[in-house]
């Protein structure tokens, strides 16, 4: 099985197990999330379910797997809010975005533990953190490049 397969399955397990009916736009939007595998705005999913659900249903759908703890917010500093499942396996996902065009690349890397370490010495407990690179990336550098050559 796949690791976005698996994913896929968990999820939906965690929702059975919250007392909720695994519906067919709830199964639609979690398999699109992973498929989909950076943090996605509510129309990006939208757009990316090809007409499955109403973006009403999206977004009420994401609240809800939100409020479950089956979905992490991401903020990419443009406004929108974006939305990624949370690893079934307890890891979490940092990333590399783009200020141009606002793709979005995983990067498996934490801060150090130092750190949180840091953070734990000063009496704070259940500490989680969130960090996000924001950077130009080569496509858009490239078309810039060339631009340059064309003036
Ligand atoms: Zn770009
Ligand atoms: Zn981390």
């Amino acid at each position: 099985m796949a690791d976005s397969d698996k994913t896929v399955e968990t999820t939906l397990g965690a929702i059975r197990h919250a007392g909720m009916r695994v519906t067919r736009p709830r199964r639609e939007i979690i398999a699109t999330l992973a498929r989909l595998y950076v943090p996605a705005t509510p129309r990006e999913i939208h757009d990316a379910l090809d007409g499955a659900c109403d973006p009403v249903t999206v977004y009420r759908c994401l609240t809800e797997f939100e409020h479950l703890g089956l979905v992490h917010r991401h903020e990419f500093g443009d406004g929108s809010t974006r939305y990624q499942l949370v690893d079934p396996d307890g890891g979490h996902f940092h990333y590399i975005v783009c200020r141009r065009c606002q793709h979005a690349e995983r990067i498996h890397a934490c801060p150090p533990p130092e750190l949180e370490a840091a953070v734990a010495g000063r009496g704070y407990s259940q500490i989680t953190h969130t960090l996000e690179f924001f950077a130009i990336c080569p496509d858009c550098r490239a078309l810039h490049d060339q631009r340059g050559r064309e003036e």
